[in-house]
């Protein structure tokens, strides 16, 4: 098992957190069954938090089985907006009425598939603080990005954008979570390395020292994302910078989903 500072050395104080990115997976019959398996599983919530990102049509089911449980749920989109003539978008309210705690921004099928800018990410973050909800915004390069050494500029400028009102206020409440998922990782099954992994995100907790208070700076999760499984977390985890995964494929299964919350085990 690996000691509490399961971290090579360095102490981290930012309690890992294990999120579950469901997409458009799952009917409700499977959503239900999952949901049972993780609600009665051992899982030690001094050590980690778990988050499961189930589609809208499955939010008021992953209310009901989870009340009263550690597990946190999150949306995976909303719009910017309280109420309104929006036809098939859902407001920050509505997701708090579900249950929802956490609501994912900026994922980058939203950006690339449903053409979501920087600006609106900005936007849909302002409004998730202000209507109490805790968001996680994901950032990332493509591979062409990356083969033209160009990541770490198109992470700043992602979280510049993406964060501008936080920034230009120069506060970013300490329980809003970043998630770095490399595009060219997203569900083709190529992990960033751990050394990939880690040194965006010890960029990133450079970014935060510069933006905000040292308290922010320091205590602010940054997730890794990119075809996390049971067999490379521990790994990553190993990681300073890294404290916790933002998990898809994986987290459609029980056991791997349960495996990868359970990394400090290993
Ligand atoms: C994701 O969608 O956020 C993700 C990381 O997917 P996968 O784990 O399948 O690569």
């Amino acid at each position: 098992m690996l000691p509490k500072a399961w971290d090579n050395g360095v102490m981290k104080n930012r309690k890992p957190l294990m999120a579950a990115n469901w997409k458009m997976n799952l009917s409700l019959d499977e959503a239900g069954d999952l949901l049972n398996r993780v609600k009665k599983a051992e899982i030690d919530f001094n050590r980690v938090d778990v988050l499961v990102a189930p589609p809208f049509t499955s939010l008021q089911l992953a209310k009901k089985l989870l009340t009263g449980t550690s597990i946190l749920i999150a949306a995976q989109n909303m719009h910017w907006e309280a109420k309104g003539a929006f036809t098939g978008e859902i407001s920050p309210l509505m997701l708090k009425e579900v249950g929802c705690t956490h609501v994912i921004l900026g994922h980058s099928e939203r950006r690339t598939l449903f053409f979501e800018t920087s600006e609106v990410v900005n936007g849909k973050v302002s409004a998730a603080i202000e209507a109490g909800l805790i968001p996680i915004v994901c950032i990332g390069e493509t591979l062409e990005e990356r083969e033209e050494e160009r990541t770490l500029d198109i992470i700043r400028s992602q979280l510049n954008e993406s964060l501008k009102t936080s920034c230009q206020q120069r506060s970013l409440p300490e329980c809003v979570i970043l998630a770095y998922e490399p595009v060219w990782s997203i569900g083709t099954g190529r992990t960033a390395t751990s050394e990939q992994a880690q040194k965006v995100h010890l960029f990133v907790r450079r970014w935060l020292r510069e933006n905000f208070d040292h308290d922010s700076g320091d205590t602010i999760r940054i997730l890794y994302g990119g075809s996390v499984r049971p067999d490379n977390i521990r790994e990553l985890m190993l990681q300073s910078g890294i404290d916790g995964a933002l998990i898809g494929g994986a987290s459609l299964r029980a056991d791997s989903f349960l495996s990868i919350i359970s990394f400090y085990e290993s």
